[in-house]
């Protein structure tokens, strides 16, 4: 599909600088087909997978929309994770860097609430916040939604996920409906949130898809090994030591395999620790902040707790595990090669799971291609 320029968008100068500043080309696909309906001022769902761009897609027209003479809260964007809704938070602060008076400001779940409406005080024209604290704030009417005239629910199929539904659906109870634009974006599609956009939105909504042939990570080098269960260890551990990524993502389909796995690790002295959904909002954090800054440098992670974390240096990306879904596969390794930095996939099968694999090479028009494994010899020629 055609991109667009930002230039092209009738952006406020101060805006273009900014994104100018982020080292943005051009709009990504969704980002072109997205910002200028969002900017006209109807209801939008917005899918196309992580990592392309959603939150830039509904935070420029936030941006625009915003009046920077009023001190009041006038977006709201609920997030899924603690994580997701900072990491959101500084896109936009970014983005916003040149237009004065519009303050964005992040609420999660877990920090103390007194210190949050401090903050709130000061006044935020956009807030982005896990729906659980959203709610809860606006109960207390520590935050008020007299000016908020757009909502978002950013990575909506994630909140589903965890369980955030009745939350989301009594955060929108509160704003006024006459004027709200209501903004949806998510990776995926299920029933219950176009049960969502139906109820909440406008019968005028507009739908914005990106198609699944943009899926394809073809800048890679995608390869797989056949390995017996048992040997999974030992090849991964292998791998490791021949290629010494930087940083490593390790894909499990449970999240007991990610805790045995990562003991294991541990064990043998590698520096790794494990993500999943299981796990307290605190211990992720410090999980993520060891990641991002290298002390750790091979997250384990299950598909759920990996999706839209954006670490720009993971130089491979290790299916220990088949993914479950061939849109999974695209997901995963769409973590590696960003930036035109290298990056190297290496998928676990054995037996009959190569079946699996032929189905997701036509999904994704790409290649994987076999790999033997590397011998002892090799990692100990490739060490001296
Ligand atoms: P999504 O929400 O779809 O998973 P994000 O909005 O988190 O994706 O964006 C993923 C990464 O891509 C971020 O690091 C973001 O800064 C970057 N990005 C967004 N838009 C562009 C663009 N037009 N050009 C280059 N990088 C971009
Ligand atoms: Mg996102």
């Amino acid at each position: 599909m055609e991109t667009v320029k930002f230039e092209e968008l009738g952006l406020y100068p101060q805006l273009l600088r900014a994104i100018k500043e982020m080292g943005f080309e051009e709009a990504t696909p969704i980002q072109s087909q997205a910002i200028p309906v969002v900017m006209s001022g109807v209801d939008v769902i917005g899918q196309a997978q992580t990592g392309t761009g959603k939150t830039a897609s509904f935070g420029i027209p936030l941006l625009m929309k915003g009046d920077p003479n009023n001190r009041k809260t006038q977006a709201i964007v609920l997030s899924p994770t603690r994580e997701l809704a900072i990491q959101s938070a500084e896109e936009i602060r970014k983005l916003a860097k040149y237009m004065h008076g519009i303050k964005v400001l992040p609420i999660y779940g877990g920090q103390d609430i007194s210190r949050q409406i401090k903050a709130l005080k000061g006044g935020a024209t956009i807030i982005i916040g896990t729906p659980g604290r959203v709610m809860d704030h606006l109960r207390r009417k520590t935050i008020r939604c007299d000016y908020v005239n757009t909502i978002v629910l950013d990575e909506a199929d994630e909140m589903l996920n965890m369980g955030f539904r009745e939350d989301i659906e009594t955060v929108l109870e509160y704003i006024p409906t006459e004027d709200r634009q209501t903004i949806l974006f998510s990776a995926t599609m299920p029933k219950a949130i176009l049960e969502i956009t139906k109820n909440y939105q406008k019968p005028d909504a507009k739908m914005i898809k990106v198609v699944k042939k943009e899926l394809t990570v073809p800048k890679i080098e995608q390869y797989y090994l056949d390995v017996k269960r048992k040997d999974k260890i030992e090849v991964l551990t292998r791998l490791l030591d021949f290629y010494e990524p930087k940083l490593s993502l390790v894909f499990c389909n449970t999240k007991k395999m990610v805790d045995d796995l990562t003991e294991v690790l541990k064990g043998r002295g590698y520096f790794a620790e494990g993500l999943h959904g299981d796990m307290s909002q605190a211990q992720r954090d410090r999980v993520m902040k060891s990641f991002r800054s290298g002390k750790t440098d091979i997250l384990i992670a299950t598909d759920v707790a990996a999706r839209g974390i954006d670490v720009d240096d993971v130089e491979a990306v290790f299916n220990y595990d088949i993914p479950q879904d061939d849109e999974y596969y695209v997901h995963r390794i769409g973590r590696t090669g960003r930036a035109g930095r290298t990056g190297r996939s290496f998928t676990f099968v054995k037996g009959k799971e190569v079946y699996k694999l032929k189905d997701i090479m036509r999904y994704c028009k790409t290649k994987i291609l076999a790999m033997p494994v590397p011998s002892l010899n090799d990692v100990n020629q490739m060490k001296m």
